[in-house]
C-alpha cells in the first residue's frame, strides 16, 4: 500500500474516472454549445474545496475528490495567539491551506495535528514546518511515520518533484499517549486516540465547547474506507467510545461533513461485514462464494458503491476472520 492516497479504494478510483468521463463529455458538449471555455465552467478545478466557519474560530475545509482526489479534508482553529491545524493533507494542498487560513487570522500557526499517517494525511507536514509549526500525532503513530511514512514520502518526491520539492518528510515532534489537551480562553481541543482503527495510531480532535470532532478516517463519508492496516474488530470499539461523544457536528477525514449518525453509520458497515462473512465462513462459503453473497442495500444508498465492489475490505476481513487462533 503506501499509495499517495491509500484512502481512496480502487473501485472509487474508477468511479471517479468513470463520473469524471461523462461530466468531461457533458463539459465540453455545453463548452462547444455556449462557446465558454470548459476552465469557466468551473467543474474541473483540481484545488477546489469549500471553507466552512462551524463556529467562531473553527474552520472545515472540504476537500473535493471529484474529477480529482486531492487530499483529504483538513481544519483550522484560532486561539487567542496561534493557528492550531488538523490534517496536513497533501504538499499543495498544505500550501493551500496557509492561504486560506491568512484570509481569516495572522496568528502564527503553531501546531499541526496528524490524524494518521497516511501521505494524503500528513505529506504537507514540511510546508507547515517551515511554517513555524510543531506536527503533533499519537505515540501510537510514531513508528508508522517513521517506517512507512518516510518511505513512502521519498517514492512521492521521485514522482511528483514538482509538489513535493525538496523539502524533507516533516516527522511529528510531539506525541501524546492517549490525549492531549490544547486550551486556552477561547478554545479547548482536546487529541484522543482511542485505539487501533483505520490505523494502529488514529488520533481524533474534539472540541467538547463547540460539540465538533474532527475524525480522520477513522469515520469518513462516502466509499473512501481503507482496512489495509485495520483493525476491523478494534474499529467498531473505537467507533462505539467516538459515539458515546456528545458529538454535534461531525468532519470526517474525506467527504461531506454530518452529524453523529455517520459515526452510527460508520460502526454498522464494519458490524454487518464482520457478522455477513463470518456467517458465510460458519456456512463453509468459499471466500469467492461470500463475495457474490454480500448485500447491503443501504451501503450503497450511503457511498454511491456496491458493498461487493469493496473487495479489499471484504478480504481483509475475511484474513481477520479466518487468521484468529
Ligand atoms: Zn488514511
Amino acid at each position: 500500500m503506501t499509495e499517495a492516497h491509500p484512502s481512496v479504494p480502487t473501485a472509487a478510483r474508477s468511479l471517479i474516472s468513470s463520473r469524471s468521463r461523462s461530466l468531461i463529455v457533458a463539459a465540453l458538449t455545453l463548452a462547444v454549445i455556449t462557446g465558454v471555455g470548459s476552465h469557466a465552467l468551473g467543474v474541473f478545478k483540481p484545488t477546489e474545496t469549500t471553507v466552512t466557519e462551524l463556529a467562531p474560530g473553527v474552520f472545515f475545509r472540504k476537500m473535493e475528490w471529484q474529477p480529482n482526489f486531492i487530499g483529504c479534508n483538513q481544519g483550522w482553529i484560532i486561539f487567542d495567539d496561534f493557528v492550531l491545524v488538523i490534517e496536513a493533507s497533501f504538499p499543495n494542498q498544505a500550501a493551500e491551506l496557509i492561504k486560506e487560513i491568512r484570509k481569516t487570522t495572522d496568528k502564527p500557526i503553531k501546531f499541526v495535528f496528524d490524524t494518521h499517517w497516511h501521505g494524503d494525511h500528513a505529506d504537507g507536514n514540511p510546508i507547515l514546518i517551515a511554517e513555524g509549526a510543531s506536527a503533533i500525532a499519537s505515540e501510537q503513530a510514531r513508528e508508522q511515520f517513521l517506517q512507512k511514512g518516510i518511505p513512502s514520502y521519498e517514492k512521492q518526491k521521485q514522482e511528483k518533484p514538482a509538489e513535493y520539492g525538496k523539502l524533507n518528510y516533516g516527522v511529528p515532534s510531539l506525541y501524546f499517549p492517549k490525549k492531549m489537551v490544547i486550551e486556552d480562553s477561547k478554545q479547548r481541543v482536546e487529541l484522543i486516540h482511542f485505539g487501533h482503527g483505520h490505523t494502529a495510531g488514529d488520533a481524533v480532535a474534539w472540541l467538547p465547547k463547540q460539540g465538533i470532532l474532527f475524525t480522520g478516517d477513522s469515520c469518513i463519508n462516502g466509499p473512501f474506507n481503507y482496512t489495509g492496516e485495520s483493525n476491523t474488530a478494534n474499529w467498531i470499539a473505537v467507533l462505539t467510545e467516538m459515539a458515546k461523544l456528545p458529538v454535534k457536528i461531525v468532519c470526517p477525514g474525506h467527504g461531506d461533513q454530518s452529524d453523529n449518525l455517520l459515526i452510527e453509520q460508520q460502526r454498522r458497515y464494519f458490524v454487518e461485514l464482520r457478522q455477513a462473512i463470518q456467517e458465510g465462513i460458519n456456512a463453509g462459503k468459499s471466500l469467492e462464494e461470500i463475495k457474490k453473497s454480500l448485500d447491503m442495500p443501504w451501503f450503497k444508498t450511503w457511498t454511491g458503491v456496491d458493498v461487493k465492489e469493496r473487495v479489499e475490505n471484504i478480504e481483509h476481513v475475511y484474513k481477520e476472520l479466518t487468521q484468529k487462533a
